[in-house]
């Protein structure tokens, strides 16, 4: 391709609205163009990366026995509420009417469209296994959608289903993906860890997530990891071992209300009444699905929200407002406690359950209650893990220490069990004419976010380095003076022979100085760069750079394809 001829629209200045590198570079490369929050145009470089990585998806699918297929995006809501997830997945799901006033939605992911497809199709254990899968486009309307393609409300996403007879069955194709994961994954040039995960939305019970770990801001999850026995997980699921247990009375002591001026928060309260964090009781208030819910964690610990969700069986979870704060305490924030709560749920942590004598709120202003005891002076709804494993905190599989990582999800697994078949009716009669539901698992990648999150790990202060396997072009070549006719012959040349052998090729053609183009070069970042300029080619040589090293290597004219054949395979 020549740079005259494509679209390209390189910026020199810092882009205001990226926070992240990866954002940045793909603006300032003239790879995406933002439309709306959450909504971006591709611009030719990235729909080559994009095609690049679906390339390996499909490849990797198809080899894993997984058939490719297209389904709409638009869905009439009504499967959706034979699923009951017309309601449960909130608001993220985009809801509209057609014409004919027909409810309907943009479908954000397609369990529902393909269980739905193969019910009453697929009948017996015969035609089973089967894995159908797409790449296509998603919508959904995140609640904060940001950091560009990392989370948008319009995005692409290879989406794979399984549907198996057997428990076993269904374990095989699970794993079938899981090694089909790392491939692809390997093959775009990025190590990932396999963490378990909150299934969420989706139903059943085993999740795993694929996590590119990250040394930049862009890891938007935390990733708990016992270095010992390799226990991972993602922090909304990670249990662990306390290490930090304080010293627990022998006897429960009269509880008494104490003033507690200026002192709303866990360090002033510590402060003024000279007690460790570990002996005193948070009690937050959250809305779950419009309900109050009171959540109580050790002082010096804080609220898993998914924990919390899990545990309330809630659709959206937020924090309480003030003025709801007030409403359900009856005192400003910062005084909330669980005795004489009333109309609550009450969540308790376990680490809560275990402690004596301590401190709480006392649900009026400036005030809190000592020497409190779980179960004499309140009683909780539920007594169930809902602290966020920290850095440091104990593995509940061995006697290590776990590592708080920050990482970005590229991937996941879920098995599904059978909650979309029995739903939807998929069912497959089996080798006694017996019937059963069908088993099925869901398996995603994001094709636009992966790409993205590859740029928060290989860049410099200059611009992108892309890996080989998702580089938009393998080589570009800069001519540094197209007006002198042995350069331009010889860029000529070295251009055909490359693209002749098979190598995606990028030649500037621009009538630009040397220094715009090895900017915008370094910029845009192909893993080979080639100068071809006045000097070496009178030793008829040519210069060749990787992006990833400041080395230049002069190489013969005639041998340059021999060069970038042997160069590719020394590349990630
Ligand atoms: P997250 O926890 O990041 O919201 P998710 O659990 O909602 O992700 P899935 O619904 O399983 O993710 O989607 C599969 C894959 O699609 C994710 O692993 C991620 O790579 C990608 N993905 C999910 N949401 C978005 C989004 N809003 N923008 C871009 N890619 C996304
Ligand atoms: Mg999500």
């Amino acid at each position: 391709m020549r740079w005259s001829q494509t679209y390209i629209p390189t910026l020199r200045e810092n882009q205001s609205d990226a926070e992240l590198v990866s954002h940045q570079l793909l603006l300032r490369g003239g790879y995406i163009r933002k439309l709306a929050s959450g909504i971006y145009l591709y611009l030719p470089l990235m729909q080559r990366v994009i095609e690049k990585f679906s390339k390996i998806v499909r490849e990797e699918m198809n080899a894993a026995g997984g058939l490719e297929i297209t389904m709409s995006v638009l869905c009439p809501a009504e499967v959706w509420q034979k699923t009951g997830r017309y309601n449960t997945v909130g608001k993220e799901l985009m809801k509209m009417k057609d014409r004919h006033d027909h409810e309907m939605i943009l479908c954000g992911t397609h369990e529902e469209t393909v269980t739905n497809l193969i019910a009453g199709e697929v009948k017996s254990y015969r035609q089973l296994p089967l894995n159908l899968y797409q790449i296509q486009v998603k919508f959904r309307d995140e609640i904060r959608p940001r950091f560009g393609l990392m989370r948008g409300r319009e995005f692409i996403m290879k989406d794979a289903y399984s549907f198996d007879a057997t428990v076993e069955s269904q374990k095989e194709s699970y794993q079938k993906m899981v090694d089909a994961y790392f491939r692809i994954f390997e093959r775009a040039g990025l190590e990932v860890l396999k963490v378990e995960s909150d299934s969420g939305a989706m139903g059943g019970s085993t999740a795993h997530e694929f996590m590119l770990l990250v040394d930049t801001n862009g890891g938007e999850e935390t990733i708990l990891h016992c270095p010992s026995c390799r226990y991972a997980a993602n922090e909304e699921k990670a249990v662990f071992k306390d290490l930090n247990k304080p010293e627990i009375d022998s006897e429960m002591k009269e509880n008494e209300v104490v003033e507690t001026p200026n002192a709303a928060s866990i360090e002033e309260v510590t402060e003024f009444l000279k007690v460790d964090a570990t002996r005193l009781v948070k009690t937050l208030i959250y809305m779950a699905d419009d309900k109050p819910v009171a959540a109580l964690v050790r002082g010096d610990r804080s609220v898993n929200e998914t924990k919390l969700k899990n545990a309330v069986n809630a659709i959206e979870l937020e924090s309480a407002t003030p003025a709801q704060v007030e409403q359900f305490t009856k005192a400003p924030v910062g005084f909330a406690g669980p005795v004489g709560l009333k109309d609550l749920t009450i969540v308790v942590d376990p680490l809560v359950a275990e402690m004596k004598n301590f401190v709480v709120g006392a649900n009026a202003d400036e005030k809190h209650i000592i020497n409190v005891n779980f179960e004499r002076d309140f009683k909780a709804d539920k007594v169930v893990d809902i602290t966020t494993a920290i850095n440091g905190d104990g593995c509940h599989n061995c006697d290590g220490t776990m590592e708080a990582k920050s990482g970005i999800e590229v991937g996941n697994t879920f098995m599904l069990g059978t909650k979309y078949s029995e739903a939807l009716n998929a069912k497959y009669l089996d080798d006694n004419g017996k019937e059963h539901p069908i088993i099925m698992g869901s398996y995603g990648i994001g094709i636009t976010r992966t790409p993205q999150a590859a740029l928060e790990k290989y860049f410099d202060d200059h611009g992108i380095i892309w890996p080989v396997g998702i580089a938009p072009y393998l080589v570009e070549i800069i001519p540094l003076n197209l007006d002198k006719e042995n350069i331009a012959a010889a860029s000529e040349i070295i251009y055909n022979d490359l693209n002749e052998a098979g190598f995606d090729v990028l030649i500037d053609d621009r009538p630009e100085r040397a220094g715009v183009k090895f900017n915008d070069a370094d910029l845009i970042g192909m893993p080979i760069r080639i100068t071809i300029g006045e000097k070496s080619l009178n030793d008829n040589k040519i210069e060749v750079k990787l992006r990833s090293s400041d080395e230049v290597i002069k190489v013969d004219v005639d041998k340059i394809v021999e060069h970038v054949r042997e160069v590719v395979q020394t590349l990630k």
